[in-house]
């Protein structure tokens, strides 16, 4: 597939999921990094945004529970070039009702080639990198020319 590139800006757009039994794990992650964590903008589903909200005070745009459609948002604005970074700390040892949500928003993560953190360690890597507070290049799919070669 041609590709094109789309520039992340210096203040990023991330979002925060975390599956229940993993929500304690990210509200600790997000404590720990709270003061870089706050200038960027911080999306969630909506329990994991409303939990890190109330426990952080950190101001979060929250779509709809996860299993009630909050991942398929997430994922329509990843399509979009709205988000720049998932951080989601998916359960890997329980099954979870919206399972098709959960690998439609890793996939759509990969698709459009945003960096992803699955667990605490990536999420580390993620917040400690200098790219996290500069102007950062990506590769993205060139839709234009998707859509040319169909027509
Ligand atoms: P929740 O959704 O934040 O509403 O619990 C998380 C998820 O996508 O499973």
């Amino acid at each position: 597939m041609k590709k094109t590139t789309r520039t992340m800006s210096k203040s990023k757009h991330i979002a925060l999921v975390a599956h229940d039994n993993y929500k304690p794990e990210l509200l600790r992650w997000v404590l720990e990094h709270k003061t870089k964590l706050q200038s960027h903008t911080l999306y969630a589903t909506g329990t994991t945004g409303a939990m890190l909200n109330k426990d952080t005070g950190l101001k979060i745009k929250s779509m709809i529970s996860g299993p009630m459609g909050g991942d398929q948002q997430l994922g329509a604005l990843i399509s979009e070039g709205k988000i720049d970074i998932l951080i989601f700390f998916w359960d890997p040892l329980n099954a979870v009702p919206h399972d098709p949500d959960v690998k439609a928003l890793l996939r759509i993560a990969s698709v459009w080639n945003i960096p992803v953190a699955a667990n605490r360690a990536t999420a580390n890597f993620l917040v400690t990198s200098d790219l996290i507070e500069s102007e950062v290049s990506i590769e993205i799919p060139d839709y234009q020319a998707y859509l040319a070669e169909r027509l």
